[in-house]
């Protein structure tokens, strides 16, 4: 049985993904200062310029700061699966871009370190009762890149 599968929210990234089309963060870059903001933004926060055009953001990107989830968080708001596991969340820094903050696949923190290579993947973050798995954007650990 093929398992169905939906973004967690529309215009935060590519959809649909897979190996050959990997999923890229939908961000947006203003057209007066040239300010990067995820997700995308009409109103630039620091120019206040309305102009804004849509930009798909670098999938890599290396740690810059983490912390863990080890109990699950009070609902509402938080709206995940009763079964809770642990995880970690993060910002990851994309080069020349911004500071993205993200849910990342390696709960342990003795596996995480700052500075870390980190690449962008979708991982499923509930399962709707029909079986529906519902998607949602995160960051692995990475390989370094070999120049
Ligand atoms: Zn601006």
């Amino acid at each position: 049985m093929k398992t169905t599968q939906r973004p967690v929210a529309e215009g935060l990234f590519t959809w649909p993904a897979s190996d050959t089309d990997p999923p890229r963060l939908i961000g947006s870059e203003c057209a007066g200062c040239g300010l990067v903001s995820f997700p995308a933004a009409t109103d630039c926060v620091r120019c206040a310029s309305g102009e804004s055009k849509k930009r798909l953001l670098a999938d890599r990107g290396t740690l810059w700061t983490y912390t863990t989830q080890g109990f699950r968080p009070p609902s509402p708001p938080y709206d995940g699966p009763a079964a809770f596991e642990p995880y970690a969340v993060g910002y990851v820094e994309l080069p020349g871009e911004l500071l993205v903050e993200a849910r990342l696949t390696e709960p342990d923190p003795d596996r995480l370190r700052i500075g870390q290579h980190m690449r962008l993947t979708l991982v499923p973050y509930t399962v709707q009762d029909d079986g529906t798995e519902v998607m949602t954007f995160a960051f692995a650990p990475a390989e370094e890149e070999t120049p």
